[in-house]
C-alpha cells in the first residue's frame, strides 16, 4: 500500500469513528486539515534525503520550519482539535475493551497484592529490551567488585571539579561528604565506611527519589574514570555478563545495547565475539546500536556513521545493527544534530536495499526540543527511545499511529529524571500502545536506577489499568520492533509465543 493510500485508510478509519458526533462537514474539514499536514512530514522526509544524501548540505531551522506551516486555509481550527482529541479517545477505549476480551488472565486482583504482583511480573514472559546504556548496569556488587580488584586511588577533588566543569551537578551536601574522604588514597586503604560512602556516588540518590538530568549525568564521570583505561575491555565483559545473567532470569532472550565505538575492524570483530560468546553463556541474543554522542557536532555524528556504514559494508557482521542518538537531550535538537547522520542512512538504505542495513532509533521527547520526535521520525528514525512528549503533540502522534514506529518505555528512568510527574497523570506508555503504536518496556540504566524488567512490568501495572493482553503485546513487540534480522525475530517471537502458553497453564491451575 503507498503511503498516500495508507493515509486514505487511516482517514477513512477517523471519519467512520466521528460519525454521529459532529456534522459532516467539520469532520471533512478536520480529515482535509490533517492530511495536509502530514503531507508536510512526507516531503520532508524526501528533503532530508536530498540534502544530506545526495546533496552535503544541511538544512537549516528556519527553512525546516518552514517547510511544515501549512497554508491560513489549513490551519486546524478549535473545533478540528478537538475532534481530533475526541477520535483518540474513541480509539483508545475501543484498544482497552479489545484488550480486557483478548486477556486470557485478569491482574486486576494483582492490583492490591504487590507479593503476588511481584510474582506475576517475575514470571511473565518478556522477550527483549531495546533501550539499554552499558555504562548505566553497574550494580553495587560489580562497582565494588571492580574497585577492589584494579584498587585505583581516590581524589575526591578529582570529580567535584570535572562535574564542575561539565556542567553536571552534585548537591552541596555530596561535595561535602566526598571532602571527607582522604585527599589521595587507594580504595581498598580506605575505611568500610568510606569505601561505602564513595560507592554511593555511582547511583542516583533516592532521597528524593527524582533528579534533574544534570545529577544524572554527573554519575558518569564516575564510571569513566572506574572503566576507562587499559582493563576497559576486561571490566566491561565482566559488567555485561553479570546483567545478561540477571536479564535472563527475568526472562529476557535479547538485548540491544547502545555504547559509542570507534569506526573500526578491531570494533566489529570484538563486538561479534562478544555476542557469540554472550549467547553461549548466558542464552541471551545481543546486538549493538551504535551510540553518537548528540552534544558533537552534526557534521561529526554524520563523518562517523558514513566511516561505519563504510566499513559495515565491506564486512558485516549481525551483532551491529543500528544507530541511536544520545546523551543530553536538551540544548541538542534532533535536527541540528542528527540529520547528517540519519539523513544520510536513509539515503543509502533506501537506494541499497540489499546490504545489511544499520537501522535507527533515537533518543527524542525525554528532555529535550518538543519537536524532536517528529524530527526523529522524518529523519528515518523507525523507533524512538523514551517519546514521553509525543504525548503533546496531536499531529505527530497521528504520524506515529501511521508509520508505527517502535517506542522504547522506561517507566522508572523516566519518573527519576523529572520526565513525567505520577501527579498529573499515568505515563503515556498505556495511550500510545492503545493507539496501536509498538511499544516496549526497557529499563535505559538498571543500575542507576536501581530496576530491571520486573519492576518495570510492577510501575506499569501499579500505576495504570494496564490488561494481560497488553503485557503481552509489549513483550512481542519488544522483538518486532527490534533491529535483529527476520530469521532471528521469528526465532525469538516462536520462543516467546511456547513461554506464554506455559505460563498461562501454570498460572491458571
Ligand atoms: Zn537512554
Amino acid at each position: 500500500m503507498t503511503k498516500k493510500y495508507r493515509y486514505v485508510f487511516l482517514m477513512s478509519g477517523f471519519a467512520l469513528l466521528m460519525f454521529g458526533l459532529s456534522s459532516c462537514s467539520e469532520q471533512d474539514m478536520a480529515n482535509i486539515r490533517l492530511l495536509a499536514h502530514l503531507k508536510k512530514y512526507d516531503e520532508a522526509r524526501n528533503l532530508i534525503i536530498e540534502r544530506n544524501y545526495k546533496q552535503s548540505n544541511p538544512i537549516s531551522r528556519d527553512e525546516w520550519e518552514a517547510h511544515f506551516a501549512v497554508d491560513d486555509s489549513d490551519q486546524f481550527t478549535p473545533i478540528d482539535t478537538g475532534l481530533l482529541e475526541e477520535n483518540e479517545k474513541l480509539i483508545i477505549e475501543q484498544s482497552r475493551k479489545e484488550a480486557i476480551r483478548k486477556s486470557n488472565i485478569d491482574i486486576t486482583p494483582l492490583r492490591g497484592d504487590p507479593v503476588a504482583l511481584a510474582k506475576f511480573c517475575e514470571e511473565i514472559p518478556k522477550g527483549g529490551m531495546l533501550h539499554v546504556h552499558p555504562y548505566g548496569l553497574f550494580t553495587r556488587d560489580v562497582v565494588i567488585k571492580i574497585l577492589s580488584k584494579y584498587n585505583p586511588v581516590v581524589e575526591p577533588e578529582y570529580f567535584i571539579k570535572t562535574i564542575n566543569d561539565q556542567g553536571q551537578k552534585l548537591y552541596d551536601y555530596e561535595i561535602e561528604a566526598l571532602r571527607s574522604l582522604p585527599k589521595s588514597e587507594h580504595f581498598l586503604s580506605l575505611s568500610e565506611a568510606d569505601q561505602s560512602l564513595f560507592v554511593d556516588f555511582f547511583f542516583l540518590p533516592t532521597d528524593p527519589p527524582s533528579h534533574d538530568f544534570t545529577r544524572f549525568d554527573a554519575i558518569f564521570v564516575f564510571v569513566i574514570w572506574m572503566v576507562e583505561d587499559e582493563h576497559l575491555d576486561e571490566k566491561m565483559e565482566m559488567l555485561y555478563l553479570d546483567f545478561l545473567n540477571r536479564a535472563a532470569g527475568h526472562g529476557i532472550s535479547y538485548i540491544e545495547f547502545t555504547n559509542g565505538f570507534p569506526p573500526t575492524l578491531e570494533s566489529i570483530e570484538k563486538l561479534t565475539n562478544w555476542s557469540d560468546k554472550f549467547y553461549k553463556e548466558t542464552g541471551v541474543v545481543v546486538r549493538w546500536n551504535l551510540g553518537q554522542l548528540r552534544f558533537l557536532p552534526g557534521e561529526n555524528n554524520g563523518d562517523l556513521i558514513k566511516k561505519w556504514n563504510a566499513l559495515l559494508v565491506e564486512h558485516p557482521t549481525d551483532a551491529i545493527v543500528g544507530v541511536d542518538l544520545y546523551a543530553i537531550e536538551r540544548g541538542n535538537p534532533a535536527l541540528e544534530r542528527a540529520q547528517e547522520a540519519y539523513g544520510f542512512l536513509s539515503g543509502y538504505n533506501r537506494d541499497h536495499p540489499d546490504d545489511h542495513p544499520l537501522e535507527m532509533t533515537m533518543h527524542a521527547g525525554e528532555l529535550g526540543d518538543p519537536r524532536n520526535v517528529r524530527d526523529a521520525l522524518v529523519m528515518g528514525a523507525s523507533r524512538i527511545g523514551h517519546g514521553v512528549k509525543l504525548k503533546d503533540d496531536l499531529v505527530t502522534l497521528e504520524y506515529a499511529r501511521n508509520i508505527k514506529p517502535g517506542i522504547e518505555m522506561n517507566i522508572t528512568s523516566n519518573y527519576r529524571l523529572e520526565v513525567f510527574d505520577m501527579k498529573t497523570g499515568p505515563h503515556p506508555f498505556l495511550r500510545f500502545l492503545r493507539l496501536g503504536i509498538p511499544v516496549s518496556l526497557s529499563t535505559d540504566n538498571d543500575g542507576i536506577f536501581d530496576t530491571n524488567i520486573s519492576k518495570e512490568c510492577i510501575a506499569a501495572v501499579s500505576t495504570t489499568d494496564v490488561t494481560y493482553a497488553e503485557l503481552q503485546q509489549m513483550s512481542f513487540n519488544s522483538i518486532s520492533t527490534s533491529f535483529a534480522s527476520p530469521k532471528v525475530k521469528d526465532i525469538l517471537s516462536n520462543r516467546l509465543r511456547q513461554s506464554f502458553t506455559l505460563f498461562e497453564q501454570e498460572y491458571l491451575n
